[in-house]
């Protein structure tokens, strides 16, 4: 949705910028001479993430803006407002693609990459795994310190996760103490030593992040022909997790077909 100033003498405001013409985000208020209004997405509907196309087209026509400007002034404003839309644009991505209690990418987002860098790497034959982390006896956590102190284990975990991934790694949220890490370009040795390098480092922090012991146990999967699709990759990366757990926990095992 956009609001575009067909050259009123008295502007057109979008939360206190002069705004020529601008991509309106939920709860964007607008000054049109005496009028205040405000641009609300229905509740009822579910507000669709901005197709990055979309963004593409919005961000070379400010740019023309910005180049034909007659005057510094001018340009100068369209500079101001190209930065405000990208502070917006950018907070509506993290809204998007991010899980608000922990960071990491949401499952939605998860989804749409696994199925991405499926095609690529049957495409080129490169390589890929797929590591899914559970923590251990959560519950349990959960019951002794309450949910509040388990929801600050997850965001520590989540941190460590984070810290021990590759920049092309992508680290999600797959469930409510569950997480998925996509690892692109990674065969099942490489995927074996980023698993234990997460847990390691879970279990030496463990009594700084939670007082007590907190532990992850993972499941690796790497890709292989005769897979199908991400939900075979998945399975496998499940499979193995399940055997992680009943290994006795804290510890990282590998499908059977993820073996090289
Ligand atoms: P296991 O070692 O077999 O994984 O045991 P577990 O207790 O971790 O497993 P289970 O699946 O039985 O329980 C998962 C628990 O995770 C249930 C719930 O208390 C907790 N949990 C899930 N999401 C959240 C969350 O967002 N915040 C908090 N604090 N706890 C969560
Ligand atoms: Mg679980
Ligand atoms: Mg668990």
């Amino acid at each position: 949705m956009f609001i575009q100033d067909l050259g009123s003498t008295n502007g057109t405001y979008v939360n206190g910028c002069r705004a020529q013409e601008l991509h309106l985000v939920d709860g964007d208020k607008i000054r049109i001479g005496p009028h205040d209004l405000q641009y609300l997405v229905s509740s009822g509907t579910e507000q669709k993430p901005p197709e990055p196309d979309d963004t593409l087209i919005f961000e070379k026509r400010v740019h023309e803006l910005a180049t034909g400007a007659k005057d510094e002034q001018t340009a100068e404003k369209i500079r101001e407002l190209k930065h405000y839309y990208n502070l917006k644009r950018d907070a509506l991505s993290d809204l998007a693609y991010r899980d608000g209690l922990t960071g990491l990418f949401n499952r939605r987002y998860f989804d749409g990459k696994l199925q991405e860098e499926m095609d690529r790497c049957q495409r080129y034959s490169r390589p890929l795994s797929l590591i899914l982390g559970d923590i251990d006896h959560f519950k349990h956590y959960n019951d002794v310190h309450g949910h509040q102190q388990g929801d600050e284990v997850l965001k520590s975990v989540a941190q460590i996760v984070m810290g021990c991934c590759r920049f092309s790694d992508i680290p999600a949220r797959y469930g409510g103490e569950e997480l998925g890490l996509i690892l692109p370009e990674t065969n099942a040795q490489g995927a074996f030593l980023a698993a234990e390098k997460i847990r390691t480092h879970i279990e030496q922090n463990a009594s700084k992040i939670a007082g007590e012991t907190v532990t992850i146990s993972l499941g690796i999967a790497t890709y292989h022909t005769n897979m199908d699709g991400p939900a075979d990759l998945i399975q496998h990366a499940d499979q193995a997790l399940y055997t992680a757990k009943n290994a006795g926990r804290n510890c990282s095992k590998m499908a059977e077909d993820g073996k090289e």
